[in-house]
């Protein structure tokens, strides 16, 4: 994406460089949560995570966790938070995807910490069914690339292709 900020970034070098290979760019963020909090990202541009194929997260991920690796020897950090911010909801403020490690300390007074909410079996149940119901066709993906229903006017038909698009497109930031 050419007007993509992290892109330009990627391309022009333009952060403190402490990792790249041919897929992957990892940089010092300019906004730290704490000292040494990097950024992982694809040198491709990808909006969210569930655009990015399956190899090139694989392959990412081994780079986050070498680098995590790195923070703690490097930095003799005592923890790292490894966090996607996976769309605008979440916090993610930049359009392309991508990984926060952020070196963590004992009593650093970072804090990723929420109060339990209270939920009650009905809804715990409701949520897991809704859960299952989507989940299970995890692994046979491709084969579910049948037209789906969606809310449409008139009878225009949709390809299952084009819906998932679509809902993918609500999630973009
Ligand atoms: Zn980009």
């Amino acid at each position: 994406m050419s007007n993509c900020e992290i892109c330009k970034k990627i391309e022009q070098k333009a952060a403190k460089v402490v990792y790249e290979d041919d897929k992957v760019f990892a940089c010092l963020t300019a906004k730290p949560a704490s000292l040494g909090h990097i950024l992982v990202m694809p040198k491709e541009h990808f909006s969210i995570i569930e655009m990015v194929p399956d190899p090139l997260f694989e392959h990412l991920f081994k780079v986050v966790n070498k680098i995590s690796i790195a923070v703690f020897e490097a930095l003799h950090a005592q923890g790292t938070n490894i966090i996607i911010q996976n769309g605008v909801a979440a916090g993610q403020d930049v359009p392309h995807f991508l990984v926060h490690i952020i070196p963590r300390m004992q009593n650093d007074n970072l804090s990723f910490k929420w109060a339990p909410k209270q939920l009650n079996e009905e809804e715990m149940s409701t949520v897991e069914m809704m859960l299952k119901d989507q989940t299970s066709t995890i692994g046979m993906r491709e084969e579910k690339k049948k037209p789906v229903e969606v809310e449409q006017k008139e009878d225009e038909t949709i390809s299952g292709e084009d819906n998932y698009l679509l809902k993918q497109l609500k999630r973009l930031p």
